[in-house]
């Protein structure tokens, strides 16, 4: 494995950072994962990379994938982090596009993934029931054939960012007699303006409106928004699921994050001296850094095995648990050094027509909230817990 980045990788680098600093909203730096975000600040920097033909590095290029090897891919991440800029949102992307592009028809390619590049169409995931999380193969929504539409009828949860969604991809049972739960499910592309749809708001401890329910009542569904093959949504879904959960370590992030949490524990202080001079603190922050310098290692090593042609494999397992575990310390150990200016809650300042005021520094502001949002990292795209059996299971042999 060479570590070291070669001069046409360098230059990339260079012709990258450019490209950010000259289009990059100025007002989005460093906004992160804000639960204050307006729909369109959400969608601002991928309309600019759409127009660019840099929205989707990942993809083939025959569907405008910018033909970037995995090395550039992963400079194009460290050059985003190093100015916070807020990527597209995952569900077009990097979920459903590529099953489209893998197993959809030429219309559907024809007609969604275009406006999925672009950004201009917004999508949400459909997967989750209050009783079908981990074991979603038990999920109990139905689509049940009539005519030429499917009619949907069900309750899916936690249903990121429904209220703007345009487009939404559901899995359903269309085989409620099938021998396995596995079988019996299908993949269906939803309009959400379609009659029958509700969306209803979950309130999150960090204040924010980033999930719903999402109720399905006689939902009419034309029979060409099937993807694939009826009954056969399983693989598609299990397809998508292992490109959800790719990118979730968020190192380029991470570091970015540590760099700041330095200067934070510089600027703040214990006993009169500066945070960082505290030997507890700084032995935290300098094992975090350890443990991100060697999930780095890792990634850069499973890089490495796909540009030599092997795929990703179970070892996504590993960089989701170490990943979101050094995501989640890292937000604690913020808002530890924030200390009391951490305790306010602002959703209510930053309303339209609010005349209060912050209080304490820019960057503790945002430091609850954030912690807060974190903890959600550890259970979407399959929680911590059931990547270990898939490590158990695939790595281990056990
Ligand atoms: C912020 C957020 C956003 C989300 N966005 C979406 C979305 O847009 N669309 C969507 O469809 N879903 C979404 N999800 C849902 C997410 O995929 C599920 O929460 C996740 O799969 C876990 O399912 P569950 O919440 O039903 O928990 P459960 O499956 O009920 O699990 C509860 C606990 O038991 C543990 N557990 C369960 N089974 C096992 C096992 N076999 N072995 C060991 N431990 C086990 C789990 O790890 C967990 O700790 C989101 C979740 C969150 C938190």
């Amino acid at each position: 494995m060479n570590l070291e980045f070669t001069p046409e990788e360098n230059a990339f680098r260079a012709e990258v950072r450019a490209f950010i600093e000259a289009n990059h909203p100025k007002h989005l730096e460093g906004m992160g994962n804000r639960e204050d975000m307006s729909p369109e600040d959400m969608t601002a920097w991928h309309k600019i990379l759409g127009k660019k033909g840099w929205s989707a590095p990942a993809w083939p290029t025959e569907y405008g994938g910018t033909g970037w090897d995995s090395t550039q891919r992963y400079i194009w991440s460290e050059e985003n982090a190093r100015v916070g800029t807020f990527m597209p949102l995952p569900f077009g992307i990097s979920m459903v596009a590529p099953v489209i592009y893998s197993f959809g028809n030429d219309e559907q390619k024809k007609r969604h993934l275009p406006g999925i590049l672009s950004g201009d169409v917004w999508w949400c995931q459909g997967y989750s029931e209050p009783g079908a999380g981990s074991d979603l193969a038990s999920l109990k929504t139905t689509a049940v054939r009539d005519g030429d539409h499917y009619v949907l009828n069900g309750q899916k949860t936690w249903t990121t960012l429904a209220q703007y969604a345009d487009w939404g991809f559901f899995l359903c049972r269309t085989d409620p007699d099938a021998p396995k739960p596995q079988q019996g499910i299908s993949f269906i592309l939803v309009d959400m303006k379609t009659p029958g749809i509700e969306v209803k708001p979950i309130k999150l401890i960090d204040g924010g409106y980033e999930v719903n329910e999402t109720w399905l009542t006689d939902v009419r569904v034309p029979v060409e928004n099937l993807v694939g093959v009826e009954n056969q949504g399983w693989t598609y879904a299990k397809f998508l699921l292992a490109h959800e959960r790719s990118g979730i370590a968020g190192v380029a992030r991470s570091k970015r994050g540590v760099e700041k949490l330095r200067e934070i524990a510089a600027n703040e202080t214990l006993d009169g001296a500066p945070l960082m001079q505290d030997l507890d603190f700084a032995r935290k922050v300098s094992q975090l850094e350890i443990d991100l310098a060697a999930l780095e290692i890792t990634e850069l090593r499973t890089l490495a095995g796909e540009q030599a042609g092997k795929g990703p494999g179970p070892e996504s397992s590993i960089l989701k648990i170490k990943g979101t575990e050094i995501q989640q310390r890292l937000t604690e150990l913020t808002l530890e050094a924030v200390g009391s200016y951490g305790t306010p809650m602002y959703g209510s300042i930053t309303d339209a027509g609010s005349n209060e005021y912050p209080i304490g520094p820019d960057y503790a502001q945002h430091s609850a909230a954030t912690y807060f949002n974190m903890r959600k990292t550890s259970i979407y795209g399959g929680s911590n817990e059931i990547q270990r059996n898939i490590i158990t299971k695939m790595i281990l042999g056990l």
